[in-house]
């Protein structure tokens, strides 16, 4: 019997029509866990290298994690990967709500997407029975639109239904696909749902997930239950409103944004709004909130409430969470009024809510300092807000410029020359960041953001606080109750970190100190993402209730698979190593493995050079960021380390790079 998964894929070639119930290997789950881990171990064996996002051999596996469909509290994640039309690596957004557990219930733990359908067409799992249906009456039409027409027409209320917008039939690069309470957003998956001719995913569960040791499961649910009622109880002192709890940032709940208006760049901004947030400003944006906010919402099988339904007068109702908020306000300097308008618009569009506001404002920039011209432009209206909503009609139906700037800023930039590229400052790995402009150069950010392959700080950072208390009591009481720790020396580094003086950024924590609080918590992360848990409950805020103490625990309960944290943390290097192989045979390498240009003001190359090298030795990387063929086979990852050398990426018995492709080099073929 299998536990906590259910042990089918659903196989689906949309080429052929076929639909097929495929067994997965119970010893891949052992291996990758689940989730991301299994849809990694999928793309390494059955998409090459060569592959092209919008090929019909290109995969899009929706996966739920591993626990997702258990009664683990706030395990509801699904897993979405492919490779990105955006960065030609591997792309792997998520998406919460109710979609995986209700995929589970239905007797699968993945859907599996190849192929492309010559029409437009949606896909219906409802337990057994499995059909690809005519979508032609849904297209052009909003996701939030096309979920409930599905609904209806199905007559299943109840139906689970992940859709793309318009953005996504028109393969924009930041299409997200969108799931009632939540979104895949980042690297252009809906653009691959799109090309591959699916509007949509509606999926109904009847049946049951089974527990190993279901009185042990049930404890540690009760267990992380009554820490999160504790936590909410007693927030963290000494750190901004949104990290002192839990969840997701609570964007919907709280009033007030001085922090982040004044201290994020946003749009496609290279400077601070320092006195933005005025009291007559305060109270316009309460107002607005409290008028539009109609309820806060929570995902399936969570306390937390992260999300909100948003009802604009005269627009139909949608789902926000999180950032979404401010990213549209903020890039088009405009207010909330219009923020929370617009937003309605681009989440029925399907469109990633950090890249397009940062899109249009880079267009807008261009055309004030005159290299995009009225002749590009033409129609554009005169007043700031009617440009952001001309801008987002264009982009998501690719027409006139729109259709250069549906790349992203990367691609457009390259496109659109004449100086253009200077304005696509914000950038990793081809991908739009929030701009964060700051002074002094952080190592632990420099490390997350040159090397994270989910192309996403927030899906990088938490665990550790981001910056030190001023005082050394301060920080002695902060270690006091940080049992989630996963070793005591954490709390030294953390104790001995001040604000200023000998030990402060950039040359503390030391190089090899940033190699581990970096590793920890990209490796929380990575567990999240394989066992389907919402990072708000566990790698994103400070002192969660899961952690890699309770985690083995839960999975051995759980799943049946014995597990402890030395196997655990194993298992995540394996399936993060593998990711990384992914790329690397995609021609990802050191060069590309950098933080956005001007993130920080004070720069310290040799720092650099010296935490890049650091870090790589420290994962088991050479010094171009190939895992080497020792620790390949170490992982069990025999199987790259032979294909590698077959390519001529590593040389056998050296560790050094025979290959010297890069993302750079690949953008110009
Ligand atoms: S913590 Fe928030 S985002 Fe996470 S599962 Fe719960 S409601 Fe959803």
């Amino acid at each position: 019997m299998r536990y906590a998964e259910t042990g089918y894929h659903l196989e689906i070639d949309l080429s052929r029509g076929s639909i097929d119930r495929v067994e997965s290997d119970p010893r891949d789950t052992e291996l990758y866990l689940g989730g991301l881990g299994t849809n990694a171990k999928i793309l390494w064996d059955r998409v090459a290298p060569e592959v092209e996002p919008f090929s019909s051999e290109n995969l899009l596996i929706f996966g739920a994690g591993l626990l997702c469909g258990t009664p683990a509290t706030g395990c509801n994640r699904t897993i979405v990967s492919t490779i990105s039309p955006q960065t030609k690596l591997m792309a792997f957004s998520m998406m919460g709500g109710f979609w995986a557990p209700e995929l589970k219930y239905a007797g699968y733990d993945k859907v599996i997407l190849r192929g492309k359908s010559p029409d437009l067409v949606y896909l219906w799992i409802h337990d057994d029975k499995v059909e690809i249906r005519d979508a032609a009456h849904l297209q052009g039409m909003g996701a939030t639109e096309t979920a409930d027409l599905i609904k209806q027409e199905l007559n299943e209320p109840k139906a689970q239904v992940a859709a793309i917008g318009m953005a996504g039939e028109n393969r924009v690069y930041f299409a997200s696909i969108e799931q009632g309470r939540s979104s895949a957003s980042r690297l252009g998956i809906g653009a691959v749902m799109g090309d591959k001719g699916v509007k949509a995913v509606a999926v109904r569960g009847t049946g049951d997930i089974n527990i190993a040791q279901p009185v042990e499961f049930m404890e540690l649910c009760h267990e992380v239950l009554e820490y999160i009622k504790f936590r909410n109880e007693n927030p963290i002192p000494g750190v901004m409103a949104i990290l002192q709890g839990l969840g997701s940032p609570q964007e919907m709940a709280i009033h007030d944004e001085k922090w982040h208006t004044e201290n994020f760049m946003w749009g496609n901004s290279r400077e601070r709004r320092k006195g933005f947030w005025t009291d007559e400003v305060k109270s316009a944006w309460t107002q607005t909130m409290e008028d539009m906010r109609t309820r806060l919402i929570s995902c399936y099988n969570c306390p937390m409430k992260c999300g909100a339904t948003i009802s604009p007068p005269g627009q139909p109702t949608y789902m926000m969470k999180c950032f979404s908020k401010l990213t549209y306000t903020m890039a088009a300097m405009s207010d909330l009024d219009f923020g929370l308008k617009i937003a309605q618009h681009a989440t029925e569009y399907g469109v990633d809510g950090f890249s397009t506001p940062q899109v249009m404002a880079f267009a807008l920039e261009l055309y004030e300092n005159g290299i995009l011209t009225d002749d590009d432009m033409p129609g554009l209206p005169s007043d700031n807000e009617g440009r952001f909503y001309w801008l987002l009609d264009k982009i998501v139906r690719r027409e006139g410029i729109g259709d250069v700037l549906a790349n992203g800023t990367y691609w457009a930039a390259k496109e659109i020359g004449n100086g253009a590229e200077e304005y696509a400052h914000n950038n990793i790995k081809k991908h739009e960041q929030l701009p964060l402009k700051l002074s002094m150069l952080n190592p632990i950010y420099f490390l997350m953001y040159s090397t994270g392959e989910k192309i996403n700080i927030t899906q990088i950072e938490g665990q550790f606080p981001q910056a030190p208390y001023p005082k050394r009591e301060q920080r002695e009481e902060f270690v006091k109750d940080w049992f989630q720790v996963p070793d005591e020396k954490f709390k030294q580094y953390f104790v001995d970190w001040e604000l200023r003086g000998e030990n402060s950024i950039p040359y503390y924590p030391t190089a090899q100190m940033c190699c581990d609080i970096v590793d920890w918590q990209e490796k929380m992360h990575y567990i999240d993402d394989a066992l389907g848990m919402c990072a708000g409950l566990s790698s994103f805020p400070l002192k969660p209730p899961y952690h890699i103490h309770n985690y083995p625990k839960f999975i051995s309960a759980g799943a049946g698979i014995t597990m402890d944290e030395d196997k655990l943390s194993q298992a995540a290097k394996r399936y993060r190593t593998l990711v990384r192989a992914i790329n690397i045979s995609r021609g990802m390498r050191r060069k590309d493995e950098k933080p956005p240009q001007n993130h920080w003001k004070k720069r310290f190359p040799e720092l650099e050079k010296e935490l890049l090298d650091t870090y790589y030795k420290f994962k088991g990387w050479n010094s171009d960021g190939i895992p080497t063929k020792e620790f390949l086979e170490e992982l069990g990852l025999d199987y790259v380390a032979e294909e590698f050398i077959q390519r001529g990426i590593l040389t056998d018995g050296e560790d050094g790079p025979a290959e010297e492709t890069t993302l750079a080099e690949l953008a110009q073929e």
